[in-house]
Order: C-alpha cells, then structure tokens, then sequence
C-alpha cells in the first residue's frame, strides 16, 4: 500500500517517540505524534546527558555495549549540533578498580569500544580535579548530549517530512473496535477539550508510563519504572565524562553539562513513575562516592537534585543493576492479539535512533510498507528548526 495513504499515531514525545516519528515519516507515513507534557517532558529531558560509548556495559550486557558504541558513532554523523564530544575516563582510584581494569580492558575489545591507556600523571594533567589517589585512566569515546535538543531535532526533521507534533496533548483512551486498536481518545491541556484521532496503527513510546497506556487495550508490557538519582553541582570540574573503573554501579559517574557537574545515579524500582520521592541517603551516595574520583565535588554548592525513572524491560522481583539496558518492540497482535498497537521500551537515549528503526520495521511490515530506513545516514534538521517548520 502507499505509504502516505497509512497513518500513524505515537504516543511519547521523549528521545523513543521522537525517533519513531522521524523513522516513520522519512518512510513516507503519515505520523501525529501526541504528547502529554512539553517535548522531552519525560525521562528523558531530565537524564544524565550522557552519549554512552557503552563502556559502562561492556562486561556485563554487551548487546547494550555493541548497541551503544554503533548509536554513538551515527549520532556523531546525524546530530552534531546537539552534542558534545568531549570523551570520557575510566579512572582507576582503589585497588580493586585496578583489578577490573582488565576485564574492562577485554569487554572494549569484544564490544569494539576504541579505548586508550593512561597513567595517572597524563589523567590529572588533562583533568586537574581528578582525585590524588588516581592510580590510572582508560580513554573512551563518551559524550554529553542535549537530551531536549536532540528530540527536537528528530522531531523538527519529521516535521518537515509531514509529521504533526501536539504536545500537551494527552491520551486518556484508546479506540478498540473487534480486537484492533483503531484511534486514541485525547485531552488537549491547553484548550482542555477532549476529542478522538483515528488511525491505523498506535505507537506506545511513552516509557516508564507504557505500561499504563498498554492497560487501555487490556494488554500488559513488562516495564519497570526504575528511577536513579542525580545530582547536579555548580560549575564544571572535568572537561571529559568521568566514569569510576568499576562494574556499573551507584554513584560511579560525573558528567559535566554546560556549567554544571552532574553526579549518578543510583536505581531501584517503583510503581508510579510520576511520584517518585527523593531518597536522601541516595543523594548522599552521591557525593561521597563522586568525590571519591572527583574530590572538590564534597566542597561545592549542589544547584539542584532530580530523580526520573528508566523505561526498562523485565519483572519488578529482578535485582534492578541486573536488568538488560536494551530494547524490545512489542507487536501486540503477536503477543496478545491486538491488532494496529505496538509497545516499543527499554533503551537509552542514546539508542533512540535503532529503537525507533526497529518500530518502524514493525509497524512498516505490519502496514505492507515497503520501504527502507534511511536514518542511519539522513542528517537532521537543527532543534533550531523545530519552530519554525
Ligand atoms: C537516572 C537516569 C539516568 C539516565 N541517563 C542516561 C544517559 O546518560 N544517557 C542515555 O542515553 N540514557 C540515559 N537514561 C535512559 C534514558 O533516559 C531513557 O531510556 C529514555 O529517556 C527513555 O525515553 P522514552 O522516550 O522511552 O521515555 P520518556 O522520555 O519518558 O518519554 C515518554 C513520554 O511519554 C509521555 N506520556 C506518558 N503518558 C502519556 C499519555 N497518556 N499521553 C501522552 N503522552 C504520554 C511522557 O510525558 C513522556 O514525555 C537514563 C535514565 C535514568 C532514569
């Protein structure tokens, strides 16, 4: 069938839904996408900016490594305005960390990750705030993004492939007719009225709140709102991202944003991702283990204190550091017998662009599309141009 005869609606304006509507849109479908809250309102305006290289999984879950690491190197190409490629260290500050530094050394091998070696003397020379007890650093092609920038990035280039974009627009139900999920019943938060879009297909981004969306079709998705704590303090002390030598683990990693150092994160799981209460003892976590890398971190003003939840795929009884940090789209009419609905969660926003190519394989073979996804090599329009198309 034509492509733009078909019609799909997303549902989630963060880094998942924005990549989803782009994909969808440069295949030539006509995609609305509907948000509750402001672009990047979610999770993911509100994360650790951090454009994994994947060193953080590259021994324990390196299918999130290889993801990573292959996303980074796309997004360097297709979004250069929306990042910063400032690298990262892994620095070694204990004994023990020197012990990792070789399992490390052999994930980044397996996982392709391209790395470097550095004595302690050449780290502190390059980052003058790393701690004394520094006993080495491995280089790594981290990076920092703008988490709300590069949404509306993908969203200001799918707008200009005929997308239509309605934030503070939320959905309260979902038409289901016959066993198919037809159109969604939306409330508009700005002129507070209510009213319908049909469709063909509905597309469930809406992360750590899928699971409530996915409920209107009296479906289950197993996601597990897992929140991490951050903390983010006056003035930049690194110039790289400063990771700890240590299989991932809470505490273990300042990102510099702008003007700001960012410490993280922890993680446990919740039910309700919209009020999530800031645990003190975690917030302490974070200083005393970001200062252990970066010393005047315990010395300086916090600008302010956050707390989001992680989309993740798996079951709330798991060990939280446990669950996989990939993806996975579910058809729903394979799994559950709905037709026209499809759950894509889990990920990074640093997978947003595979996450979002493979939903529109799906949806695309679902609909009878044949068309291929081009993102991979379509540079994006600039944020910049989000208003104005
Ligand atoms: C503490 C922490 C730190 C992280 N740090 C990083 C990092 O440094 N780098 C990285 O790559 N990843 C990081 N992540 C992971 C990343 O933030 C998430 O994987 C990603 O943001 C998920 O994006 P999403 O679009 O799936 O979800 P969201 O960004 O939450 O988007 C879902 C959207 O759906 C909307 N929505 C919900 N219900 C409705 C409704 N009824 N109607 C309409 N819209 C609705 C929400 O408002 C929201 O905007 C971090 C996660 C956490 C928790």
């Amino acid at each position: 069938m034509s492509a733009e005869r078909l019609s799909v609606v997303v549902i989630g304006a963060g880094s998942t839904g924005a990549a989803v509507a782009h994909d969808l849109a440069l295949r030539g479908l006509a995609v609305t996408v509907v948000e509750r809250g402001a672009i990047a309102s979610g999770t993911t305006g509100r994360n650790h900016c951090l454009l994994h290289s994947g060193g953080r999984y590259c021994v324990k879950d390196q299918e999130s490594a290889v993801e990573c690491i292959e996303e980074n190197m796309i997004l360097r190409e297709i979004m250069p305005h929306s990042l910063e490629l400032n690298d990262g260290f892994f620095v070694a500050v204990s004994d023990s960390d020197m012990d990792y530094m070789r399992k490390f050394l052999e994930g980044c091998e397996a996982c392709e990750i391209p790395y470097k070696q550095l004595t302690a003397d050449e780290a502190r020379q390059q980052e003058p705030y790393l701690s004394e007890n520094t006993l080495a650093a491995v280089a790594v092609p981290d990076g920092v993004f703008e988490p709300q920038r590069m949404c509306m990035a993908f969203l200001a280039t799918a707008k200009k492939n005929n997308a239509v974009v309605k934030p503070f627009t939320e959905v309260v139900g979902l038409h289901v007719t016959g066993g198919r999920v037809h159109g969604v019943r939306v409330w508009d938060r700005i002129s507070l009225t209510e009213y319908d879009i049909d469709t063909d297909l509905v597309v469930n981004a809406a992360g750590p709140w899928a699971e409530e969306i996915s409920a209107m079709a009296n479906v289950d998705v197993p996601v597990v709102p897992t929140p991490g704590v951050m903390v983010s303090m006056t003035g930049r002390y690194a110039h790289k991202v400063i990771n700890r030598l240590n299989v991932s683990s809470d505490g273990d990693i300042v990102v510099p944003q702008r003007e700001t150092s960012i410490i993280g994160t922890s993680s446990w799981t919740v039910d309700n991702p919209d009020y999530i209460e800031i645990l003190e003892d975690h917030v302490q976590m974070m200083y005393d283990r970001g200062s252990e890398m970066v010393p005047i971190l315990n010395k300086v003003e916090p600008r302010g204190i956050f707390v989001v939840a992680r989309p993740l795929i798996g079951s709330a009884s798991e060990d939280e550091r446990e669950i996989a940090r990939t993806f996975q789209c579910f058809d729903h009419a394979q799994r559950d017998n709905v037709e026209g609905f499809v759950t894509i969660a889990g990920g990074k926003t640093t997978t947003a662009r595979a996450m979002g190519e493979t939903t529109a394989d799906v949806v695309c073979a679902k609909l009878g599309v044949d068309e291929p996804c081009r993102t991979k090599t379509t540079r994006l329009l600039s944020y910049r141009a989000f208003y104005r198309i």
